[in-house]
């Protein structure tokens, strides 16, 4: 836990994740190796017992994988002071998706019994963990749209089974907000943890330690890598007991680990997220501008528009309203899919926050494992389109919209 650091922000992006290395590299390397060698078996039993830092197993943990978690933990941290006054200091874990790195906040968390209370609107393979997968471990969830703090409070006093809070905010793809800090405080009275997905706002536009929060998840795949070349994820924690114990036990148990060349592809993205969200944003609200007055949109859901539900939300806890949003065509389904496959600018792919623009459809990609009555309850209707905004030129995407838009309903 070595990550205060008193520069600006894009400093630290660029200047993290160095590592202490005899032949001096000015990049951090690869290191592609699955072991690390002792001097002494009396060396080796040192570092298995703790007595000694170093490294043993990549699975245990690997240079480079911890100068991109470090890197990460930087970066959620900055500026950031305790109630004391002091830099907050935080651990990263790195895993090899989102879903390995939510796996483990999750599992080494809550056991049978203990029930999760989850934001309602969520990525689809977050919900179908939570609705699938943890109930097979005796561990239920609630889904709630944490807006009415009385009731929270009530909620959280009356089922003490209730062991953590989790959100997504602002969440893919409704753009939906919670308010972190009033959820946190609530919790806190309470004595719960809260965790936040933060993927889609990144650590440049909103970090959410400063609010009270206990973790922190991203699917790196997304804006922290930014190239759309690497799946990975991080799991990042302010509890040091915490995290250096369960949380990096189960890390180790689970074996969801990244790779030396994943983390070394997200650690050349880190260096450029600052300037690269700030392109991202402000291409994301002219688009969602121009679509909002079209006449042939019927909503825009971006928490950027004063028209979406979370505008003042999101204004209060982000720098910007980040990059991604979501929209309906007035001919709802039908006229989505010709007005999708009539794009030749926007790329058509899931994922998002990679430098070109991608264009997807909720209801049969992301959320497809979720039941159509689920996905209706967190606001996914058939005709939703999403977009990631990329870093092409924002006329040639207008463009491309406003061509695709001359659909025949
Ligand atoms: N969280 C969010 C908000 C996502 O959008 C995704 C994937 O789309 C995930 C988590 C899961 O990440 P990964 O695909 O890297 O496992």
């Amino acid at each position: 836990m070595t990550n205060s650091d008193p520069k600006r922000f894009a400093t630290t992006a660029v200047q993290s994740g160095k590592m202490e290395n005899s032949a001096h590299p000015h990049a951090t390397p690869i290191f592609a190796s699955s072991a690390f060698t002792f001097d002494s078996a009396e060396q080796g039993m040192r570092r298995f017992s703790g007595a000694e830092e170093g490294f043993t197993y990549s699975r245990f943990g690997n240079p480079t994988t911890k100068a991109a978690a470090d890197a990460i933990a930087a970066l959620e941290a900055h500026g950031l002071q305790d109630e004391s006054g002091s830099p907050v200091l935080l651990k990263a874990l790195l895993h090899a998706s989102g879903q390995a790195a939510m796996s483990t906040l999750f599992l080494s968390n809550l056991s049978a019994g203990d029930t999760i209370l989850a934001s309602k609107s969520l990525y689809g393979g977050t919900h179908e963990f939570l609705t699938n997968l943890l109930p097979r471990f005796g561990v239920n969830t609630i889904f709630s749209d944490m807006k009415d703090m009385d009731k929270l409070n009530d909620t959280l006093r009356k089922d003490q089974t209730i062991r953590m809070l989790h959100l997504e905010t602002p969440a893919n793809p409704t753009m939906q907000c919670v308010d972190i800090a009033a959820v946190a405080e609530v919790a806190k009275q309470n004595g719960r943890k809260v965790s936040v997905d933060n993927t889609i706002a990144t650590p440049f536009l909103q970090q959410p330690f400063k609010f009270g929060v206990d973790f922190v998840f991203h699917s790196t795949t997304k804006f922290l890598n930014g190239h759309g070349n690497a799946i990975g994820g991080v799991l990042v924690g302010n509890d040091s007991v915490l995290m250096n114990g369960p949380v990096y036990n189960t890390h180790k148990l689970l074996g969801g680990n990244s790779n030396p060349f994943d983390a070394f592809l997200l650690l050349q993205g880190l260096k450029t997220l600052p300037l690269r969200m700030k392109k991202h944003c402000s291409n994301a609200m002219k688009l969602a501008e121009f679509l909002s007055t079209h006449d042939k949109v019927a909503v825009v859901n971006y928490n950027g528009l004063p028209s979406h539900p979370d505008f003042i939300i999101s204004t209060r806890q982000m720098h910007r309203p980040g990059a991604v949003f979501s929209f309906e065509l007035k001919g709802g389904f039908d006229t989505a899919v010709k007005f999708i496959n009539r794009l030749q600018v926007c790329v058509r792919a899931v994922s998002l926050g990679t430098a070109d623009t991608l264009i997807s459809h909720p209801a049969s990609m992301s959320h497809s494992g979720m039941s159509p009555a689920d996905r209706l309850k967190s606001g996914i209707s058939d005709g939703l389109i999403r977009m990631s905004v990329g870093l092409e030129d924002c006329d040639d995407l207008i463009n491309d919209l406003e061509e695709a838009l001359k659909v025949e309903r």
